[in-house]
């Protein structure tokens, strides 16, 4: 990670006006030499306010790329009104086996700071990076997480979705807020009271969180997903997740593996499976069918859903998924 931004020089030369030039004859005392220098004087004050108003105003505000939805909320939350954020995995989308366009190269080359996950989440991304021949700070929002092994044929492979435990997206937010403070130091004071106040929002949201789950009874605390994105908050929350597909969506389960959950879903009486907002369905459906087991409400796994579909934000995807743990498995 590059500590320093070309950001703030670019605001500094945009708005200095001893750089704009100054088209004035002083040499000529004729009437129309004073008419030149009038129209000469206001084209000076039109480019000087041209160019030192009206560019600041569009270049008051950070761009930011966040690599998918989740992150690009917690960098929304944290930059608040400075920062203009673009995901480039968008809602409902898959960053596992995503493919970038141009348009998203161009959108990190034009940005002044990345945001990724990390943790060999988005195997596209330091190729998009580099090819974009972007200047800007990276920042790996898991730096500092204390990674989850994958189990399995996953063995030896991190398990990238560590913002499914809300203290590890504690540390997300610490990591943005300094991230941002290096590329915009002018904002600083800012960055800081939105990442104080959005910590305090996540203290409460795991107090939730916690309640919402001893409300379980503890025979009842295990489910199956599409595949394993739920490891961090299994840990953290006591829950047992079981899913045919490993840490990655990158390949299909195989027939085996889902006579294999059928037959653990019945041994171990699991209430219910759950569908992913990334996931097809029909895995699911035909596990639910053959088990017995009771299809409960959608998950939001690793994106975020569109806004209004009630898990457009970080905090609201926990409360959906909590909810949807709730209502399956308390009865
Ligand atoms: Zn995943």
């Amino acid at each position: 990670m590059r500590a320093v931004s070309t950001f703030p020089e670019a605001r500094r030369a945009i708005r200095d006006p001893e750089q704009t030039p100054l088209p004035l004859d002083p040499g000529s005392p004729s009437a129309s030499g004073d008419v030149a220098k009038f129209i000469a004087g206001l084209l000076t004050a039109i480019l000087v306010v041209g160019f030192s108003i009206a560019p600041s105003i569009a270049a008051e505000k950070l761009k930011a790329v966040a690599s998918f939805s989740i992150l690009a909320d917690l960098v929304k939350q944290v930059g608040g009104d400075h920062v203009d954020v673009t995901a480039i995995v968008g809602p409902d989308g898959d960053a596992h086996v995503f493919q970038p366009s141009p348009l998203d190269a161009k959108a990190v080359a034009d940005a002044n700071i990345v945001v990724i996950n990390g943790l060999g989440f988005e195997g596209w991304v330091a190729r998009l990076i580099q090819s974009s021949g972007t200047k800007a700070p990276v920042v790996v929002a898991s730096k500092g997480v204390k990674p989850l092994q994958g189990e399995g044929e996953d063995n030896g492979k991190a398990d990238p979705h560590a913002w499914q435990s809300i203290a590890n997206t504690k540390v997300y937010v610490a990591n943005i807020r300094d991230g941002l403070i290096s590329a915009d130091p002018a904002d600083k004071a800012d960055f800081e009271a939105n990442a104080k106040a959005y910590l305090a929002k996540l203290d409460q949201l795991e107090t939730e969180v916690k309640a919402a789950i001893a409300s379980i009874p503890p025979k009842n605390r295990k489910i199956i997903t599409t595949h394993d994105a739920f490891g961090y908050f299994g840990r953290a929350y006591g829950m047992t997740f079981i899913a045919p597909q490993g840490v990655s969506t990158d390949t299909e389960p195989s027939a085996k593996d889902v006579a294999k959950i059928i037959r653990q879903v019945k041994a171990q009486h699991v209430p219910a499976v759950f569908l992913e907002n990334i996931s097809d369905d029909r895995l699911m459906q035909q596990i639910a069918r053959e088990s017995g087991a009771k299809i409960g409400d959608k998950l939001y796994s690793d994106a975020l859903s569109k806004p209004g579909e009630g898990a457009a934000t970080y905090i609201d995807m926990m409360h959906n998924n909590v909810a949807a743990f709730s209502k399956a498995l308390k009865e």
